[in-house]
């Protein structure tokens, strides 16, 4: 008995301890256990990020100078009252998003000079909705009380951490043995846990089945859920994830079945409560680490496509993004009582043959946010072309004020994607009615003709076009995809 109590504390020590000193996004476990229910689902993100790395590259020199603005809508879904966060916090993390994506937060000028050439404006702008999905007005704020304690709701076992010091080692004062010992045992509840879809208990916050809340139109708002996502091992809350986000998936290029049914219905961004906003005056057992928003931002850089920097692995493991170094992820982020200052992290440099130190500036890497203030040029090109691309339905809102969700409903436009003709079909409308306008998502007119029931778009360059049916009274917008 006295034996299985000290095995206990140990354990529970050595958890503590894992989890104290790990930065939290759950990207990566929550991608595998997508890709363990559908395999496709790997090979649509690469060919997703691969089109828009070519899109970029393409549009490179090109691009106009525009601010685009994007429609957030923040779900607060609280158990206690802590939980409820406040608007202002909510505010205060919109704030931070706009600073970091259009490069005007003020600590811009601390990255370090070898760097300063290829920092990035993603000019992307953030606003809380005006509009819900029903045209009516809102603060782009809703919360949803529920009787669901945490939605990190899976079960720890002692032999699931007994197993992971098995294979990572004891010496938990090594922070590459406490991430793999946190990695293993986390990422091996949550596969225990996912369903048959490939979702997982924190995806019940985006269900008001499930004690959460239905996302709006994940292809018109980005919705954002904030919530409890702390972990419960043998009645300790702890700290599991910061975050997750899954990243964009052109789903009309895909055959059916190669993205998951579900997607719709999952896409957004989660933060945990505690890491929200700037400053969270109930930041709780993490609070001093992650009180500049900048989880929010990183988990936005993946909903816009990015990958960690470290690509997930040793000095071989890639982003897809040439202007950023190669590393190995530093764990240093997350302990508390050893933060190292950013002058410290000046010598980093864990894979030295790229020449280059581990930039700890990028928002995309583990390192304290206090020292993170960059998107790189790549990395921004990337995530301009999501928003330009499979992400385009998000600044749809902005082109379309006369937006009708009854006209919306009516319409039908098929195939998409196209190598040319497109099939017009309006239910209880009379198309005589209506004019046709194809914008691309730059906003800008290349067609407009009066409705038919046939369009001709095969002297378009192939892209993402908004085809917009409407008169002076109302109207609906639709992506088409011209290959
Ligand atoms: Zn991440």
């Amino acid at each position: 008995m006295k034996r299985t109590f000290t095995l206990l504390v140990m354990l529970l020590a050595i958890l503590q301890v894992a989890t104290a000193q790990t930065h939290k996004c759950g990207q990566s476990a929550v991608i595998q256990n997508r890709i363990a229910s559908l395999p496709e689902y790997e090979a649509a993100i690469a060919k997703t990020f691969d089109t828009a790395r070519k899109n970029s590259f393409q549009k490179a020199t090109s691009r106009s100078k525009q601010v685009l603005t994007v429609p957030v809508v923040v779900h607060v879904v609280y158990n206690t009252g802590v939980q409820n966060i406040s608007d202002e916090l909510i505010h205060s993390q919109i704030d931070v998003l706009n600073k970091d994506f259009q490069r005007l937060n003020s600590d811009a000028g601390d990255a370090r000079d070898l760097f300063q050439g290829v920092t990035g404006n993603a000019e992307i702008q953030f606003v809380l909705a005006d509009t819900d999905p029903d045209g009516n007005p809102t603060t782009g704020i809703t919360r949803t009380e529920t009787d669901v304690e945490t939605f990190m709701d899976v079960e720890i076992s002692f032999e699931s951490i007994l197993s992971a010091t098995d294979s990572c080692g004891l010496d938990i004062a090594d922070p590459a043995t406490l991430n793999c010992i946190m990695e293993q045992v986390l990422g091996g509840a949550l596969e225990d846990s996912a369903e048959e879809d490939g979702s997982m208990p924190m995806d019940n916050v985006k269900s008001s089945a499930k004690g959460g809340k239905d996302p709006w139109d994940t292809e018109r708002y980005i919705n954002l859920w904030v919530c409890n996502l702390n972990m419960n091992f043998q009645g300790q809350e702890m700290p599991a994830v910061m975050g997750f986000a899954y990243p964009p998936t052109d789903a009309p290029n895909w055959p059916e079945g190669a993205i998951p049914s579900n997607i719709k219905s999952v896409d957004g961004v989660v933060v945990h409560h505690e890491a929200f906003g700037v400053d969270n005056p109930n930041a709780g057992q993490v609070g001093g680490l992650f009180n500049k928003g900048r989880t929010c931002t990183h988990e936005m850089g993946h909903y816009f496509g990015l990958r960690h920097i470290s690509g997930d692995g040793d000095c071989d493991s890639d982003d897809g993004i040439t202007d950023t170094p190669a590393e190995v992820a530093s764990q240093s982020a997350g302990d508390p009582t050893n933060q190292p200052s950013c002058e410290e992290l000046h010598t980093l440099d864990t894979c030295p043959s790229d020449d280059l130190p581990d930039m700890y500036e990028n928002f995309m890497s583990y390192n304290p946010e206090a020292c993170q203030n960059l998107f790189t040029k790549e990395q921004v090109g990337i995530m301009r072309a999501m928003l330009e691309g499979p992400r385009s339905g998000l600044i749809l809102q902005q082109l379309t004020s006369t937006h009708s969700t009854e006209l919306d409903q009516a319409l039908t436009l098929f195939p998409n994607p196209t190598s040319g003709e497109v099939n017009v079909q309006l239910t209880g409308y009379d198309l005589n009615d209506f004019e046709l306008t194809i914008q691309n998502v730059m906003g800008q007119e290349v067609l407009s003709i009066p409705a038919t029931r046939t369009i001709d778009l095969q002297n378009l360059e192939a892209g993402i076009y908004l085809v917009r049916l409407g008169n002076d009274k109302f109207s609906t917008t639709r992506k088409v995809s011209v290959l």
